[in-house]
C-alpha cells in the first residue's frame, strides 16, 4: 500500500434477492451469498445497502470500518430495527441528491445522502401491512428471526427462503384489527393451519387461557419494566403493558370484560442502576469499535433518545440477572 488512503466513497452494495439478503443481515452465518459489489468497499468507505425488493429498499444505514462487509451489515440491522425505507423515500429526504456508487465522501451528495440514511425510522406495523415485497421484507427484519407469535427464535440460516412463514395481511384486515403482519415459526405456522385460523390474532388468543370473568378467548398478556419505544410501537393486540409495577402483579389482562386475573411470573422490570448508563456506553463503544474516547463521546452524544434507549435496555437486559440474554417481545 503507497502513502495514507484519502479518496474515501460513498459506496452502493446491492442485496439480492431479498429475502436471502435479510436473512443474512439476521443470521450472518446463513448459506447464500446476497451481498453484490463488495469488492469495490475499502476500509474508510462508508456504505448504504440496497435490497432489490419492489420498490427498492435500504436495509440498514451506513458501514464504516474495517469488518468484513457480512458481519457489518449483522452488526447493523441488530442494532433497532429500521423501518427499512425506500430508496425513493431516501433521495426525497436527502433533497435533490441520487443514490450511487463511488460518491466521493466529502461532497455534499454523500453527506446529504448519509445523514437521510441515518436518521433512522421506526419500523411501525402499518408499514408491514399489504402484499409486497417491500412489506414482508419490513416484517422479517423487524421479526428479528423471532417468531411473532410465540417469540421462539426461527433457526433463519437452516431455513429455505422460500419456506419462511411470512404471514402478510391485506391493509382493510388491519385497519379493523382482524389480523396482524408476522413471521411465523414452523409450529404457529403448523397451529394456524391445524387449527383452520386465518389472522394470526385469533390463533394468538387461542394460545392464552380464557378469561375467568367472562369465557372471552381475548386474554392479552401483561409485560411489565421500561419498555423501550419500539416495543410501544409495535406491540401486538395480543399484548399490553403494566407500567413499572414488581411482585405480585396481574399476567394476563380480559380485552373484553377488562378484567385482570394470575399472579404474574415474569417481572422484567430493570432495575434502575446507575451503572446501567456506564454499561450502555460500554456496549455502545465496543459496539462501533471505535477507540478513540473523543470520537466515542461525541458518537455517544449524538444518539437519538430511540438509539439511547435501545442501549439503556441491552445495558438493562445483560446486568438482570433473570434474564438469559433474551428479553423476549421487546422488538
Ligand atoms: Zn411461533
Ligand atoms: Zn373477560
Amino acid at each position: 500500500m503507497m502513502g495514507t488512503k484519502t479518496d474515501h466513497r460513498l459506496r452502493v452494495i446491492e442485496g439480492r434477492p431479498w429475502k436471502e439478503a435479510l436473512i443474512c443481515a439476521l443470521a450472518p452465518d446463513a448459506p447464500h451469498r446476497p451481498w453484490h459489489g463488495v469488492g469495490a468497499v475499502e476500509p474508510g468507505d462508508a456504505v448504504l445497502v440496497v435490497i432489490d425488493t419492489d420498490p427498492p429498499t435500504l436495509l440498514c444505514g451506513f458501514i464504516q470500518g474495517s469488518d468484513p462487509v457480512r458481519r457489518a451489515i449483522a452488526k447493523i440491522s441488530r442494532f433497532g430495527r429500521t423501518g427499512l425505507q425506500t430508496v425513493a423515500e431516501l433521495e426525497t429526504a436527502a433533497g435533490e441528491h441520487r443514490l450511487f456508487d463511488g460518491l466521493r465522501l466529502d461532497s455534499p451528495a454523500a453527506s446529504a445522502l448519509l445523514a437521510a440514511a441515518t436518521g433512522r425510522s421506526r419500523s411501525q406495523p402499518h408499514d408491514r401491512v399489504g402484499d409486497s415485497s417491500v412489506a414482508a421484507a419490513r416484517i422479517l427484519l423487524q421479526s428479528g428471526g423471532r417468531c411473532g407469535c410465540c417469540r421462539e427464535a426461527i433457526d433463519l440460516a437452516g431455513s429455505a427462503p422460500a419456506e419462511l412463514g411470512l404471514h402478510l395481511v391485506p391493509d382493510n384486515a388491519f385497519q379493523q384489527g382482524q389480523d396482524w403482519p408476522a413471521l411465523l415459526c414452523l409450529t404457529c405456522q403448523a397451529g394456524m393451519e391445524h387449527g383452520e385460523f386465518g389472522s394470526v390474532i385469533d390463533y394468538a388468543y387461542s394460545l392464552r387461557p380464557a378469561c375467568p370473568e367472562c369465557s372471552a378467548r381475548r386474554s392479552r398478556s401483561i409485560t411489565y419494566g421500561k419498555l423501550t419505544p419500539d416495543w410501544y410501537a409495535n406491540q401486538p393486540p395480543w399484548q399490553t403493558d403494566g407500567g413499572c409495577v414488581e411482585d405480585s402483579s396481574a399476567r394476563w389482562m380480559c380485552a373484553e370484560c377488562g378484567c385482570n386475573w394470575g399472579p404474574s411470573t415474569e417481572s422484567n422490570a430493570f432495575a434502575d442502576d446507575p451503572r446501567r448508563y456506564e454499561v450502555a456506553r460500554k456496549l455502545f463503544g465496543a459496539w462501533t469499535g471505535v477507540t478513540n474516547p473523543e470520537l466515542l463521546a461525541a458518537l455517544w452524544k449524538n444518539l437519538n433518545t430511540a438509539d439511547l434507549n435501545h442501549w439503556l435496555q441491552r445495558a438493562g437486559r445483560e446486568s438482570d440477572p433473570r434474564n438469559d440474554g433474551h428479553t423476549p417481545n421487546t422488538f
